[in-house]
């Protein structure tokens, strides 16, 4: 299928927010990349424009029945160059969220060169201190005017960018996070859409979120919905263990996010030598190799923090302190090495970077 791209810059560019003080996801650029669906023309007309408000009919079905998707990846500035953190994954994710939710697919590879257009448009926003990033958000709304409950004639897909504050000014302040673990709502179930990054599974995880904060926790993490025995992930993060030198995380069951530095992190251990093992995993197993002495080291992953150490975990009446509440060996070099190849500082000896290519103004 052979896309065309048209572009409109806009005359008038945005005062740039103070790159200092940059809260997540509150700046926008100053172009986004939007391309329509219709049943007669499939995706077509794909532009990027300058970024504006939608207008959008009141009864579009997104706003009632919640029919939408999107993706979060960044790009960071290196030395001489752009550069993009296994991009065709998301993309590649986006379908499998869209299959779920019955939305039509989308060409992974015409997304990822549109996305490179509309990064070159808007590279002077993209902030080169240590740390510091381009977040990338595509996303797709169900956009069929209609009350009935059916999948959507039309969507929208969109792509805006945002830069964004480092999440660790270096990495000696990787400050282990608390957390609670949930055994009252849960997250997602087998057959249900916790695999997808979906709208609704973040709008029901707020509640449960909102009860660790008040109680005092970062985070919380999610077991099993049927069990309340199994762990699952921990926020948007997907979640690993070191338990005497081996490295366990939980199985991708159906239920769980697949996550991009997830995979990153497994691949780049195995090429460390270490052993480790995608299976189900127990809180009961958790709590005795913490008795047993053997519980080294908990962190999650996720695009956001790269790698973030978790120092406590709450279960029951009980609080597990993991490596003294500090951050571990292995959490310290994942993400030194992860966040250095991003950035280019690292060599990318697994081929996971792929570079803007166009440096010239
Ligand atoms: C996005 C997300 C993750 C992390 O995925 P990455 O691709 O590593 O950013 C994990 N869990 C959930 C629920 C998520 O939405």
């Amino acid at each position: 299928m052979e896309y065309e791209l048209t572009i409109q810059q806009t005359p008038t560019r945005k005062e740039k927010p103070d790159y200092n003080d940059l809260s997540f996801g509150k700046h926008f650029t100053d172009h986004m990349f939007v391309m329509d669906y219709n049943e007669e023309n499939g995706w077509f007309d794909a532009r990027i424009i300058p970024y504006e408000p939608l207008l959008m009919d009141p009864s579009s079905l997104v706003f009632h029945y919640g029919q939408a998707v999107f993706e979060g990846m960044k790009a960071y500035n290196s030395n001489d160059e752009v550069l993009l953190f296994r991009p065709e994954k998301n993309f590649n994710r986006l379908n499998i969220s869209n299959e779920r939710m019955n939305i039509p697919a989308v060409d992974p590879d015409f997304l990822v060169e549109s996305l490179k257009k509309l990064i070159h448009i808007d590279r002077d926003w993209i902030p080169t201190s240590e740390g510091q990033s381009l977040y990338i958000r595509p996303f797709i709304i169900a956009t069929e005017p209609a009350l009935s409950v059916k999948p959507s004639a039309n969507y929208k897909l969109m792509i805006i960018l945002s830069p964004v504050g480092a999440y660790y000014s270096n990495s000696d302040q990787m400050s282990p996070v608390s957390i609670y673990v949930e055994d009252e709502y849960v997250r997602s179930v087998k057959g249900g859409v916790g695999f997808t990054k979906t709208a609704g599974n973040y709008a029901a995880s707020l509640k449960a979120q909102t009860k660790a904060s008040e109680l005092g926790y970062d985070q919380v993490l999610w077991l099993d919905a049927i069990e309340k025995k199994y762990i699952e992930e921990v926020g948007s993060m997907n979640i690993f263990f070191k338990v005497n030198g081996e490295i366990i995380t939980p199985a991708l069951n159906g239920s769980i996010l697949d996550g991009i530095t997830r995979d990153s992190v497994i691949e780049l251990l195995r090429y460390w030598g270490y052993n480790v093992q995608e299976r189900r995993v127990s809180m009961d197993e958790i709590e005795q190799a913490y008795r047993d002495g053997i519980l080294e080291e908990v962190f999650g992953t996720g695009t956001a923090a790269v790698i973030s150490p978790v120092g406590t975990l709450q279960w029951k009446d009980e609080e597990l302190v993991v490596n003294h509440n500090e951050t571990g060996d292995v959490s310290l070099a994942l993400y030194e090495t992860i966040s250095g190849i991003q950035t280019g500082e690292k060599e990318d000896n697994l081929g996971w970077t792929v570079p803007l290519e166009m440096k010239q103004s």
